[in-house]
C-alpha cells in the first residue's frame, strides 16, 4: 500500500529490509551496538562484518535508547544503516512511547544529515522488546509524518515482517493521513 502526504510517498511493504533499496535502512538494534537477533542480526548478516567494525570504531560507547547513530550498509543496496535502540516493553509507565518516538524522529533528522531522500523503517520494538504492535505503529507513522516537514526526505517505507503487522499499519496509515488533513 502506498499513500502521498504532500509529495512524500509512505510505503508499506511486506518483506525483509534488507533488500531495501532505499538510501537509509534503519536498524532496531540494542544499545551495544553490537549485533543481536532479529532485524539486527539479518542487517549484519546481509551487510556484512564492515558494519559491525564501523561500529565498534565509531561508537565504542553504544548508543542510548531513543538516539541514533549512522553507519555504512556494507553489501547491502542502501548507502547507510542508522542504529537506533528502541526501549524495551515494562508495562508503559517507563517512558517507552517518548522514547520510540525518539527513536523515530532521530532516525529521521539522521537521514536528513546525510542527505538521505528515501528512508526505510523496520517495526521497532516491537518483537524481542514487546511494544505493542498496535501503540507502537501509531508512534511510528505519526512520528514520521509530524517531522517530515524537517526534512527532503520524498519516500517512506515500513517494511513488515508479518501480515498481521502489515495489517495494522494499514489500518493507522489511513487514520494518520485523516488527521493529518483534519477530516
Ligand atoms: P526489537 O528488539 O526492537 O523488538 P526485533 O528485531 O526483535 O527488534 O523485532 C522488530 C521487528 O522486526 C519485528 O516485527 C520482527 O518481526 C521484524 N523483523 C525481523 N527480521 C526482519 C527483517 N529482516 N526485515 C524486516 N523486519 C524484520
Amino acid at each position: 500500500m502506498e499513500k502521498k502526504i504532500g509529495s512524500v510517498i509512505i510505503r508499506l511493504v511486506r518483506g525483509d529490509i534488507t533488500k531495501e533499496e532505499t538510501d537509509v535502512i534503519v536498524n532496531a538494534a540494542n544499545t551495544s551496538l553490537r549485533g543481536g537477533g532479529g532485524v539486527d542480526g539479518a542487517i549484519h548478516r546481509a551487510g556484512g562484518s564492515e558494519i559491525l567494525h564501523e561500529c565498534i570504531k565509531k561508537y565504542p560507547e553504544g548508543c542510548k535508547t531513543g538516539e541514533a547513530r549512522i553507519t555504512t550498509a556494507g553489501r547491502m543496496a542502501a548507502k547507510y544503516v542508522i542504529h537506533t535502540p528502541g526501549p524495551i516493553w515494562r508495562g508503559g509507565q517507563q517512558d517507552e512511547e517518548r522514547l520510540l518516538a525518539s527513536c523515530y524522529r532521530h532516525s529521521l533528522l539522521l537521514a536528513e544529515k546525510y542527505g538521505a531522500r528515501t528512508i526505510a523503517f523496520p517495526s521497532i520494538s516491537t518483537g524481542v522488546y514487546r511494544f505493542p504492535i498496535e501503540r507502537a505503529s501509531k508512534i511510528a507513522l505519526s512520528t514520521v509524518v509530524e517531522n517530515l516537514p524537517l526534512t527532503s526526505i520524498i519516500e517512506v517505507h515500513y517494511v513488515l515482517f508479518s501480515i498481521s503487522d502489515y495489517q495494522i499499519y494499514e489500518k493507522n496509515l489511513q487514520s494518520t493521513i485523516k488527521e493529518e488533513k483534519g477530516d
